[in-house]
């Protein structure tokens, strides 16, 4: 057996870590709200004997615990938020909520958080045993869906201190991020018009909601002049009212916009702002807007990267039985073709044998290939020097964001996964504990890939968590 030190201290913490997600599942929580999930992430800190730090940044479901004394301070983060509409019965292979409408854990945080913490725990117990040097922290960071919280913890300090960051995220094939993300800003639009009686007096009245509409239209326009990574959509958050017999006087919809920086972001939320203004223009209506959250995009990290590739190839994949696969199987059948597809292509696999779960891991030489979504950990991997892990815990094709995702959240594959990340994220972060120069070189390649101009937070001066406006 070719065994990393670390790998015997995930398993013997890791049945508390079962436990921990699947409350965390339990309790599904928005963007800011996760109150019980947290409260579990700092009732488990402290039965593992970190020293806690509540309202981290001033965000009360924000939480830090450390280990250790002295040395390089390596960070673990984790996550704890869930997805509203996507609640649903666990090990169910169709639609059917616990909740009608009511959250569900269908990017499978809850598992990421309790993955990142176990690392964090196996790596403070081998520094104990060992007598290094060294702390270690796990960072419970609310709000990823949305909220960019990490943006803002990173704006107030919260990793000033922190040598090297390493998360995951929660999937179907398991491989080294590589790629980048996109950044995005988070941002409302309000029109106000005039009321009137839609058939009685409707000269009188100046639609909020036609501006909504026509902002649509221009922006679908400007789609075709937009850089090809660049994304905008949206939701109407308030349409103004339900009777059609009323010249809507008020409107909401709030976009996100994405670009492959963040000072490509900026240049084309300004462009954004230009197409609210003209349909404020032209249906004689007022626009404010309000950035709620803001994004930059994931920088990759080399010398971490082939630390933690190394890793996974010693490790290999998760072991996975006949049952498990039967399991997923049953989840494959709810998929298209196209869907099982697009989970090969986005880790850069062309050509494999159809499978319900990776029995594979993707190669270090596998091509790079672009997240496509948004990360808060963007902005930590700006700062400190961050690699990020893809893990397996779904049946291959499973689309995050999804019922299927939300149903397969505390199976034995996802459990199997998520034990798994923790393996291949504690022996890379104990590997930069003990080797200065794997630190030092990740931070010359941070250095590099940063250039002169440095970080410049995404989010607009004086920003606040948009806690109010996301409840
Ligand atoms: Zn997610």
């Amino acid at each position: 057996m070719n065994e990393h030190p670390l790998w015997t201290h995930v398993d013997e913490a890791k049945d508390r870590f079962k436990a921990l997600s699947d409350r965390v599942w339990a309790t599904p929580e928005t963007c800011y709200a996760e109150k019980a999930s947290v409260a579990a992430h700092v009732e488990e800190l402290q039965h593992q004997g970190f020293r806690v730090t509540e309202n981290l940044a001033g965000i009360d479901t924000a939480v830090m615990g450390e280990a250790g004394e002295g040395g390089p301070v390596i960070a673990f983060l984790g996550e704890f938020d869930a997805l509203a509409g996507l609640s649903q019965e666990a090990d169910v292979a169709e639609p059917s909520p616990v909740t009608k409408g009511a959250n569900g854990h269908g990017c499978g945080h809850n598992l990421l958080g309790s993955a990142a913490m176990l690392a964090a725990t196996a790596v403070k117990n081998w520094l104990e045993e060992s007598g290094t040097p060294g702390r270690v922290r796990y960072y419970g960071c609310p709000a990823e869906e949305g909220g960019a919280a990490k943006a803002f913890m990173v704006r107030d300090g919260a990793f000033d201190d922190v040598d090297i960051a390493i998360t995951w995220h929660p999937g179907s094939i398991p491989a080294v991020v590589k790629g980048s993300s996109l950044a995005n800003a988070r941002i409302d639009f309000t029109f106000e018009g005039r009321a009137a009686h839609a058939a009685g007096a409707p000269h009188l009245g100046r639609s909020a909601l036609d501006a909504v509409e026509l902002m649509s239209v221009g922006i679908n326009y400007m789609r075709e002049h937009m850089p090809d990574e660049a994304r905008i959509h949206y939701a109407i958050i308030d349409g103004g009212g339900i009777s059609p017999n009323v010249v809507q006087a008020h409107a909401k919809v709030r976009y996100v916009v994405r670009a492959a920086t963040a000072p490509e972001m900026l240049v084309l939320l300004e462009r954004v702002r230009k197409v609210a203004a003209g349909a404020a223009l032209m249906t004689e209506t007022k626009v404010t807007d309000k950035v709620l959250a803001a994004v930059s995009n994931l920088i990759y990290n080399a010398p971490l990267g082939a630390a933690m590739q190394a890793n996974l190839d010693r490790l290999g994949p998760p072991q996975f039985t006949d049952i498990d696969r039967a399991y997923a199987a049953r989840f494959q059948e709810t998929l298209t073709e196209e869907d099982i597809l697009a989970a090969y292509r986005s880790m850069g696999i062309v050509e494999e044998e159809r499978k319900p779960l990776a029995d594979f891991i993707v190669p270090a030489d596998s091509p790079e290939v672009e997240m496509g979504g948004s990360t808060d950990v963007a902005d930590v991997s700006w700062v400190v020097p961050t690699i990020q892990f893809w893990g397996a815990n779904h049946a291959i094709g499973t689309q995050l964001h999804s019922w299927q995702a939300t149903a397969q959240g505390k199976s034995a594959p996802a459990i199997k996964g998520m034990v798994h990340a923790a393996a291949v994220m504690a022996a890379t972060g104990a590997d930069a504990m003990r080797d200065p120069d794997l630190r030092a070189r990740a931070k010359e390649d941070l250095a590099r890939r940063v250039g002169p101009k440095g970080y410049v937070s995404p989010l607009p001066e004086g920003a606040v968590p948009p806690i109010a406006e996301m409840a």
